[in-house]
Order: C-alpha cells, then structure tokens, then sequence
C-alpha cells in the first residue's frame, strides 16, 4: 500500500465510503493517516458496576441477567432493555433495534461492555455500549475516536486505520537528526502509529507533540520563506523624512501618543532604504487612516505614487472622499478606481495614472487587474488586510519596483501571535483611542425581551438618530441567512411605520447595496437591516444603535467589530446583543463584551473561548488552517519550532538542500498553491 494510493484500496471501501470519506476531506491513504482521533477511550481495565460514575465512559464485564423487548412499541424503533451484574450492581442497557438484537445476548453468558454511564430516574444506564462477548473481548487498550460522517461508523474507522497503518511503509524520518535530538522528538513513523493506536498514555503525548511540533515547523517554514523573499536583496526606495512633520502639523488636532509612535516606526522605515513591510493593527476607531495619510503624503512628496486599497466598494468610496479632502491643502492629485465604474471613467483614471497625474490612487480589488500601471509606485496601502490573501498583496507590490508596503488591519491579534502569524511583517500596534471616544453603552439581553430593545431603538430614532440591525446567522448557508434578514426587515418596517427601514445582504448587487449605504449615510434611511456585509469599516456618525440578533453565533471579535459601527459621532450609543438561548457560555461573553470596549483583551478572550481554528481561517489571514497544533495552547513548542525554523531559513532560504527536501513538501502542503510562488 503506497501513501497516495487511494482509499479504495482498503477493503470495505467501495464507492458509496470512498465518498463519504472524501467529506472528510480523506481522498488518499496518505490522507487517512494523517487523519487524527478528536479523542480517545480508555479501555485498558475493566471497572466494576459498583465503580461508574455519571458520563465517565467506562469498559465493564458483567452477566447478563435479564433481556427484555418494550412492549409498548414495535418494529424497528422497539427497545431492547438488557440488565446486567457483576456483583457489585445492577445496570440497565438500552439497545434500539431490538428485532435485529434481540437473540445476540444469552441469559447467565458473561460480556464486555463499554459505554457512557447515564442517569436516568436516579439509575445508571448504558445506552448503546460496545458489546462483545467476553470470550472474545472488547480491543482493549486506548482506543480512537475518529470524527465521523454520515455513512461511516467509528468500527470501520478503527478497521480501515489499522489496515492502513500495517500496509503503509515506514514514514521515514524527514528532519535533520540533531533538531530531532534537540528536542527530543520520537521518530516521525513512531508518532504516526502511536497518535492512533497508542499503547500508553507516555507514547500518545510523544506523538502529539512530535505532529504538533511537525505542523508547526511547517507553519514557520513557510513564513520565514516568505519574510526572506520580501527582504532579500530589495534596496528601498527612500523618502524625505521631514515631509511627514509638515503633514501632522496640517491635521486639526494632535495624534494619540499610539499614532505618533507608529507614524515614527514608518517614517523610519521609509527612510531606512530597505523596502518596508509593516502591518498596524489597531482597534476599530483607533485612527488608523491617518496614519496611511501620513505615509502616503512622504510618498508624494518624495517623488512617487501611493495606492491605497480597500475590500469593499464602499469603503474605497469613503477613503476616496476622506484622502482628497485631506490632500486638497496639499495638493495632491487622488484617484478612484472601482470595478463598478464605466468604461470610459476608468480609462480616464488609468491614463492619468500612468503619466503620474494621479499621484495617490483609491480603489478595491480593481486596483489589481494588468491594465493599471503606474508611472512610479512608491507606496502600497491595503486597508483591513485580512480579506486579502499574501498572492494580492504581492500583485500589487509587483506594479513597482519594490515599493513599501503598510497593511492596516481592525482585527486584533494577540500580540504573542501576531509576530509570529505575520511572520512576513513587522508589527506596529495603535493601542488607544482617540480622546473624548464615548464608551459604548453594551447590554445583553435574551430574545423574551426584543421587544423592549426595539421600543429603546424607537426612541432613538424619534431623536433623530439612526439604527443597524444585524440579522441572525443561520449557518453556513447564504440562502437561509437572508432568508432571515428579509423575515427581520419586514418585521421591522412593519413595527417602524414612520421611519424608512431598509435590508441589505451579501448577495445584492454593489451597485444596490452602494445605493442603500448612500441613503443611510445621508439620513434617508434610519434603520439598516443587515447580515453581515456592514463589517467592514463603514462610517456614519448619527447612527447610536447597533441591534445584534442570535449573537451567540457571532465570535467575541466579530461583535467588536460590529460594535464599532456606533459611537463614531457625538451622541452617546448602544449595543445590543439579542441571544437565543442562555447557555454558561453565551454568558461568560456577554460578559466579557459588556464589560470590556478593548479589541485587544476580547481577541485574548475570544481565543481562549474558541480556540485558533476559528479565529484564523485560512481566507482571513493568508496562514493555512492547522489540523493538530493550536496556536493558543502550544506557545512553548511554537517557540522551539520557530528557533528551528529560523536557522534553517538563514542557511538555506529557499529550501533547496537536498536534505531539506522532505520539509519543503510538508510546506508546501500545508500552505497549497498559496506559497508556491515562495519556494
Ligand atoms: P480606523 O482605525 O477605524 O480606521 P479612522 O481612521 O477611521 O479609524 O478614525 C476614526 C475617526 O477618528 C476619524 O473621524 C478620524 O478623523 C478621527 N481621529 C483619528 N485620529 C485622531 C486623533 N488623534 N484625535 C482625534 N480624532 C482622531
Ligand atoms: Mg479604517
């Protein structure tokens, strides 16, 4: 059996499993091994009856004494009740295919039964355990649990993995010995066998930390890669430092001590004559377009152009807006450049681009395409970086000659990580706001009091003020999601006769969803029915209220962001979180967004709460989904790795020692087609 045979080749697998294992995404027998337990059951020793405890899954041997069918129902859904003793007590063990069960146990023979204890009317139960007889014996030993999927059971999980891990060749070693000695990792084909099937507890914790610490080196490898082609041997373009002084000197009011420390680290770095790579990361309000103005304003007035570039349509209108305001005084020239303008307008932007008569261009993703070039790129800006994957980014630097680069983001990282994710970047962090913000009232309420919450929006509106009401995730599914929003929006138009309340949702045309902004950033609209397009970095002053419905399926960041929508203007403003049910979880974040208006502590808390996975997914950060590290718990291993990791990449930065082969594909598939650029 080869490693990228596929699972076909496991007996029991024909076409109806090969495809419900390819939705666990298990294609190869390669696949298949790397595919871990979520847990694991310990059936190493037999306890007594006498022993259970409530939901501690537990293996017993006992006799059985009675078995009796429901009577009161038939079929297929009877009920089989087997009570069984070992001499220390009774348990009862229900079984719900009692036709298809009810000879496979015999009255007095002696079983082997593992199973989750439960409480039922004060009783101990065992529903479903495995069962075999005790001649034969339950596999004892420490036992996977695999995630499954419809049409696959844990049985023929177990079976398929044991045959694959006995058919595959040795997993040779693909490490240098001495990072193997260094940190006393176990052998690559030990860990594979061992996360599996361990034999002990000892070698499963050997295991786990040997994949971990392989998955994480493969994280590290590929950041660095990267970090060393962005540096390598690229001179910098240098701007005239004093330039920025007379800019921040311009502006109306004075920069937070935050701004000026990171306006310094970029002139610094524009200055320096290497290329800059930096991203700031600061909270939602915390004046981060300022900041990209300061740079930009060097640019121009050192000679060449700057681009800055939004996600959304939108948000590249008000940069627009904003920039050229700010630069009128100066003059500079600014552009727009979106997908959605005709023909003829872009045409005129790009002409007046590349003779240099735009001197800093605005604009979305258009900004991108082949036919945008400039006379002289100096200064790359893209705003709320994380909708943007590393290939984008690098598009764009290649439209100079090796311009600097800002990336500006509002989604808080903690900082432990943010070093490490990016590891391609420098970090600055704007860690405050400007003066005189107004806190942002935040209650959380459960949907019995909607009501009440909407009576409070009402009044808000008869003020004057305005409201955004995010709709109610369902799942993953769009189609149910605006589903959702059309359902809100016509209970609230109906509720709010004389204000005009209008939806907007991710599957409207720009040009509609464009034209809706517009009204409710000119008043026309008072109330914004949404899903979830709002996010990013849209600014209206008068608006007080931000509603969220089923904001127990929002993350802790998520609802920060949405949060920062409100409290942009003088008026005081309001957070509501509408909740479905409460759980001690939707509990303990509520709490936490209650208590604390710091981007920062509710990213710290929203990965405690959730683990990485969720909060780094692959599109919203450029860094591949991990499958066994977790960046939050395996700080101290991710330290080893990236010491590791960064002597490796001094000696050979494009992994092309012949012995640094094996690392270089582990790259390479954890980062996909994303990094093949990089090595
Ligand atoms: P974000 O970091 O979310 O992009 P913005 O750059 O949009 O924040 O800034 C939010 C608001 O704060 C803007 O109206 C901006 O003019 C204002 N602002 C930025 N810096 C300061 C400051 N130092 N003092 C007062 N107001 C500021
Ligand atoms: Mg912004």
């Amino acid at each position: 059996m080869e490693l990228n045979e596929t699972v076909s080749v496991l007996k029991g697998v024909g076409p109806k499993k090969q495809a419900a294992l390819e939705k666990l995404g298990i294609r190869t027998i390669g696949d298949f091994v790397n595919f871990f337990p979520r847990d694991y059951e310990d059936r190493r020793r037999a306890r007594s009856i006498g022993e259970l405890e409530e939901d501690k899954p537990a293996l017993i041997q006992a006799n059985v004494e009675l078995v009796v069918k429901d009577p009161y129902r038939k079929g297929r859904k009877q009920i089989l009740r087997v009570l069984v003793s070992d001499g220390t007590g009774n348990l009862e063990l229900i079984f719900f295919q009692a036709s298809y069960l009810a000879n496979t146990f015999q009255i007095g023979k002696r079983y082997d039964f593992f199973g989750k204890p439960a409480a039922n009317f004060g009783k101990l139960q065992m529903i479903h355990p495995d069962y075999a007889a005790s001649e034969k014996g339950l596999i004892q030993g420490i036992v996977p649990v695999y995630p499954l999927t419809s049409g696959i059971s844990q049985k023929e999980m177990r079976a398929w993995q044991r045959a694959a891990l006995r058919g595959i060749p040795k997993i040779e070693e693909y490490l240098p010995e001495e990072i193997v000695e260094r940190n006393r990792l176990c052998g690559c084909d030990y860990a594979v066998l061992n996360v599996h099937f361990p034999t002990d507890k000892q070698p499963l914790l050997a295991a786990k930390y040997r994949l971990v610490f392989d998955e994480l080196m493969a994280l590290q490898l590929g950041l660095l890669a990267a970090r060393q082609k962005t540096i390598d041997g690229k001179k910098g373009l240098v701007f005239h430092s004093g330039n920025a002084e007379i800019y921040i000197h311009s502006l109306g009011y004075q920069l937070t001590s935050a701004q000026q420390k990171v306006a310094a680290e970029i002139t610094e770095d524009l200055k320096s004559g290497r290329v800059m790579n930096r991203l700031v990361q600061g909270d939602v309000g915390s004046g981060k377009t300022v900041i990209a103005e300061i740079a930009l304003y060097q640019a121009v007035k050192s000679g060449f152009q700057g681009v800055f570039m939004a996600p959304t349509e939108l948000l590249a209108k008000q940069h627009f807006e904003g920039l050229r305001k700010s630069f009128q005084p100066h003059e500079v020239k600014v552009g727009l450049l979106t997908g959605s303008m005709t023909a003829k307008e872009k045409r005129q932007v790009l002409e007046r681009l590349a003779v240099g008569e735009i001197q800093i261009l605005v604009g979305t993703h258009a900004i991108i395409q082949p036919d945008v070039t400039f006379e002289n790129l100096g200064l790359v800006i893209t705003d709320e970086q994380h909708r943007f994957g590393v290939k984008q980014r690098t598009a764009l630097s290649e439209k100079g000659s090796d311009p600097h680069v800002l990336v500006m983001t509002a989604t808080p990282i903690p900082r432990t990580l943010a070093v490490i994710l990016y590891g391609d970047l420098d970090v600055s962090i704007i860690d405050e706001l400007p003066p005189g913000r107004q806190k942002i009232i935040t209650k959380a309420i459960d949907e019995s009091r909607r009501h009440t919450c909407y009576d409070f929006v009402e009044k808000e509106l008869s003020e004057g003020r305005q409201a955004y009401v995010v709709a109610p995730l369902i799942d993953e599914s769009e189609v149910l999601d605006v589903k959702s929003a059309e359902e809100l929006y016509q209970e609230l138009r109906d509720r709010m006769k004389e204000h005009e309340v209008a939806l907007l949702h991710g599957s409207m045309k720009q040009k509609e969803k464009d034209d809706i902004m517009a009204r409710f950033y000119e008043n026309e609209i008072q109330v914004l029915v949404s899903t979830v397009v709002i996010e990013v970095g849209i600014n209206v002053p008068n608006a007080t209220v931000m509603v969220i419905e089923n904001a127990e399926r929002f993350g802790l960041a998520q609802l920060h962001q949405l949060r920062g929508r409100v409290g942009r203007g003088k008026h005081q403003s309001y957070c509501v979180l509408v909740s479905k049910k409460s759980s001690e979880m939707a509990a303990e974040r509520a709490e936490i967004m209650v208590s604390s208006q710091d981007g920062f502590y509710i990213a710290e808390q929203d990965l405690k709460l959730r683990g990485p996975g969720e909060i780094f997914g692959t599109r919203q950060h450029g860094v591949p989904d991990l499958v066994i590290a977790d960046l939050a718990r395996h700080t101290k291993i991710l330290n080893d790795v990236k010491k590791e990791a960064e002597r490796i990449i001094a000696d050979d930065p494009g992994l092309k020692n012949p012995a640094h082969q094996g690392m270089k594909q582990r790259v390479l598939k954890l980062f996909g087609d994303d990094f093949s650029w990089t090595l």
